[in-house]
């Protein structure tokens, strides 16, 4: 039996960790699928505090990770595939055990959204990627293409310069989500250059993506592509499948909680972009971590 067991090991998961083991909780982190969550997945993080020459995502949850191992974390490299929240103790069932635990902290996140187009998930891993920094290399002096607007087009768009012989970015509007800084950085760098008003309609290849059918938003005209990588920032769902008919979620499936991160059950609690549409930021859903542990453990201390 556990007291606490935080699924998910991106910054709100890893923070939750910390601050329960140091409450001397000893939490379990069961890591979910990819470990680190979604900064793992990014290159350079500026914006985190206490880095002022910054530093790359995977070493921020690593280190995260070690600090919160230091305080007696223990961390199981798996999924959970079932939970039931009405029974107490609480009952998860990974890919290899069953647990049970007296408290559970939600940190699974989200994940990238999809385009929904034809070909899209048969040249996932084949040309089409959500990931700069794992799939960039295999893109070295090709042709490389980003959909989105915001902050993560931008901001992957630029990394990819660093791969492709050239990078397109394609936005369905004329206008960029994206802030100023980064907007402007993009705007600068030569080898990166924008398709306004544009939605890919297609992905095409046999094998291996060769192009993309692209369609004018004003015009509805439609053209084609050619294409060797093509990265898809165009936000994110909430990692929320699990909870279906069990926690409360609003019409975007994200976790309905209170101000204190209280789900509407007892002993479960939410950190993160599990719950957070607005903010998105890794100091924010560390924050939230934070907060979701310091709840869990004035709720064990209520079952004494
Ligand atoms: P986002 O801000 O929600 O932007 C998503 C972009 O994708 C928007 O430009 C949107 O177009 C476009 N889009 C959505 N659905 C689409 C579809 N079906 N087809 C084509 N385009 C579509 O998501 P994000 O860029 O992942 O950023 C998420 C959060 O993380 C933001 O708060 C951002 O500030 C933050 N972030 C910050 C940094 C940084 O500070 N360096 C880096 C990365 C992310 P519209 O604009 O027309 O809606």
């Amino acid at each position: 039996m556990e007291d606490v067991i935080i699924l998910g090991s991106g910054c709100a998961g890893l923070t939750a960790a910390i601050y329960a083991a140091r409450a001397s909780l000893q939490p379990l982190v069961i890591t979910g699928n990819e470990f680190g969550g979604q900064i793992a997945t990014t290159t350079e993080v500026e914006n985190y505090p206490g880095f002022p020459t910054g530093l790359q995502g995977p070493e921020l949850t690593e280190q995260m990770k070690q600090q919160a191992e230091r305080f007696g974390t223990r961390l199981e490299y798996d999924e959970v595939i079932e939970v039931d929240l009405k029974r107490k103790p609480i009952v998860l069932k990974t890919h290899s055990a069953t647990y049970e635990t007296k408290a559970l902290i939600v940190a699974t996140g989200a994940s990238p959204r999809k385009l929904a187009v034809p070909g899209e998930l048969e040249l996932t891993g084949r040309g089409v990627s959500y990931c700069a920094t794992c799939d960039g290399f295999f893109f070295r002096d090709k042709e490389i293409m980003v959909v989105g607007g915001g902050d993560s087009a931008l901001q992957e768009g630029l990394f990819l310069t660093k791969f492709g012989s050239h990078v397109t970015v394609v936005h369905r509007r004329d206008q960029l989500r994206a802030g100023p800084a980064l907007a402007e950085k993009a705007q600068r760098n030569n080898k990166l250059s924008f398709l306004w008003n544009k939605v890919v309609t297609q992905i095409n290849g046999d094998g291996a993506l060769k192009q993309v059918t692209l369609k004018d938003t004003l015009t509805g005209e439609t053209s084609e592509s050619r294409v060797d990588g093509l990265f898809i920032y165009i936000g994110h769902l909430p990692n929320t499948n699990l909870f279906k008919s069990q926690l409360e979620m609003d019409h975007e499936d994200y976790l309905v909680v209170d101000p204190y991160l209280h789900t509407n059950v007892p002993g479960v609690f939410a950190a993160g972009e599990v719950h957070d549409k607005r903010f998105r930021q890794a100091i924010v859903s560390a924050g939230f971590g934070c907060m979701a542990a310091m709840e869990a453990e004035k709720y064990l201390a209520s079952l004494d």
